[in-house]
């Protein structure tokens, strides 16, 4: 079965190689084996053409605010995907950007031999941006695909609404989308003695020598690793395999409820594509209808709420800002810009958990130490945020600039979407008050009331003093 067309975005309209010895697939977003449309289309290319497939993987020093914590979780996939791209009969070249000064041009030189590049299709960050400015300096096809998304992203025309109006929508398209994605399956094997002449050193990652590795680029050294994700597709299967077994039939009545732990923590490895949704929504669905239950509140915030995330990514082209918000977002905060704001913080003291709020800082710590923040007390952290801001554009910045350096899952379409709804994105307006304006609020009290809030604290406490996270999941 073929990849759905609607996954397929050509970005260029150049002709194939004619004398090509292999296809490119740039992986970018979706670093994967199990699960991934583009590297199934590719295989689908270079078999059509008789020709073995190349797998090139990069990462770079320049990426804004790169540190140990986002190098570390990238690298710790290498491994693993290497194989599993080998396994398949297909070649696999890594290379690491240590400094600003090494190679930058390797896509290019690997293209100099290929029938075309095919790549990830995702709306925001590097990736984004590679696929607009790469597709007009190659002379061969280039060829993004979807596999972000269960239902591809082309399928929505416009930015939409809201959730109540991509449901449907999605609902509707989901007897054809929702089915397992084809096995890639090649007719030539690999051969190292295809690359072009002139490549940089192809760098080797192991387990064992990531510190060093990671020791060795220009990045920030000051954000350690998380305490609690390991990168890789094994260990994101088997956070799901738990998931499925022992949290999912108690997600809808506990998810909201952080000292529980009923929630998939799955968020980091389906940023970087270590895991595609897909595969972890056929696993919910099955396993949920095997014991007859239902999956549908986890699917409806992994597919309903994160496709709208990716939806409102790609219709916006600079999510960065307030002016993206629907006119009565804007119209409310202006009215409320010059607000007296009870207490207010800068970067640093929000960075430090340094305000008066004890679940803030907690959450806070969360962030540093493990990279995500529970769901539900995100919300908290990010109106919050906005409460005790100077302005609401610095609130904005304060809180991407947080996920940028410490979370595992920013720069995600999930990661604008939902700081912008702190702002009122994808809500409607509610009682009018001071600095929100019409803007949903959230209240300590109300969290106090609703959730387990002192056992969070202890929680988080004790991964502060012990260095260790009782929650992890071993691998
Ligand atoms: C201020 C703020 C910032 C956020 N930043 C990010 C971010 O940087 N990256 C990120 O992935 N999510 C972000 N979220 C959304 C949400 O908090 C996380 O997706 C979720 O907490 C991840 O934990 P989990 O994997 O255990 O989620 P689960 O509850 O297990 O859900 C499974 C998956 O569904 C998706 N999902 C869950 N909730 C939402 C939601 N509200 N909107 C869209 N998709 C959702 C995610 O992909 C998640 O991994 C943010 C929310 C807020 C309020």
């Amino acid at each position: 079965m073929p990849v759905e067309q609607e996954r397929i975005l050509p970005l260029n309209a150049a002709a194939p190689r004619a004398d090509a010895a292999y296809v490119l697939y740039w992986t970018q977003m979706n670093r994967r084996v199990p699960s991934n449309h583009a590297l199934v289309h590719a295989a689908e290319l270079a078999s059509a053409a008789k020709l073995p497939l190349l797998v090139y993987e990069g990462l770079t020093c320049t990426y804004r605010a790169a540190n140990d914590r986002i190098h570390t979780f990238m690298l710790e996939n290498v491994p693993g995907f290497e194989a599993a791209v080998k396994a398949l009969g297909a070649g696999y070249f890594f290379h690491l950007r240590r400094t600003p000064q090494d190679a930058n041009d390797v896509l290019y030189r690997l293209a100099s031999r290929a029938l075309c590049v095919v790549t990830d299709d995702y709306p925001t960050f590097i990736a984004s941006g590679h696929n607009r400015s790469v597709p007009a300096k190659l002379d061969i096809p280039y060829i993004a695909v979807d596999s972000s998304c269960v239902v591809p992203m082309s399928r929505q025309d416009k930015r939409n609404y809201g959730a109540y109006t991509i449901r449907p929508r999605i609902h509707r398209d989901l007897p054809r989308f929702f089915v397992p994605c084809p096995e890639p399956s090649l007719n030539r094997k690999w051969d190292d003695a295809l690359l072009p002449a002139g490549l940089p050193q192809r760098t080797r990652v192991t387990p064992e020598n990531i510190p060093a590795l990671v020791a060795e680029c220009a990045i920030d050294h000051s954000v350690k690793p998380s305490l609690s994700y390991t990168g890789g597709y094994a260990t994101a299967r088997k956070h799901l395999d738990i998931f499925v077994e022992e949290k999912l039939n108690r997600y809808a009545k506990d998810r909201n409820e952080p000292s529980r732990h009923a929630t998939s923590d799955l968020s980091p490895w389906l940023h970087f594509g270590h895991i595609s949704s897909l595969e972890v929504a056929l696993a919910a669905r099955d396993y949920a209808k095997g014991n007859r239950f239902t999956a549908d509140e986890f699917l409806e915030e992994l597919i309903v709420r994160r496709e709208l995330a990716f939806n409102f990514a790609r219709f916006t082209e600079f999510p960065e800002t307030l002016d993206v918000l629907p006119d009565w977002c804007k119209k409310t905060l202006a009215v409320h810009a010059e607000d007296e704001r009870e207490v207010v913080y800068t970067y640093e003291q929000f960075e430090n958990a340094e305000t008066h709020d004890r679940l803030w800082n907690a959450c806070q710590r969360e962030l540093l130490l493990r990279g995500k923040i529970h769901g539900y007390y995100r919300m908290y952290w990010g109106k919050k945020v906005m409460e005790w801001s100077r302005t609401h554009a610095e609130a904005l910045e304060i809180m991407i600039r947080l996920h940028d350096i410490y979370a595992l899952d920013g720069r995600d379409p999930n990661t604008y979407t939902n700081i912008l709804w702190c702002f009122g994105l994808h809500d409607r307006p509610w009682g009018e008050r001071p600095v929100f304006g019409q803007l949903r609020y959230m209240s300590g009290d109300g969290m106090k009331r609703k959730t387990d809030t002192e056992a969070y604290i202890k929680e988080i406490a004790f991964l502060e003093r012990s260095g260790k996270d009782s929650f992890k999941i071993a691998v």
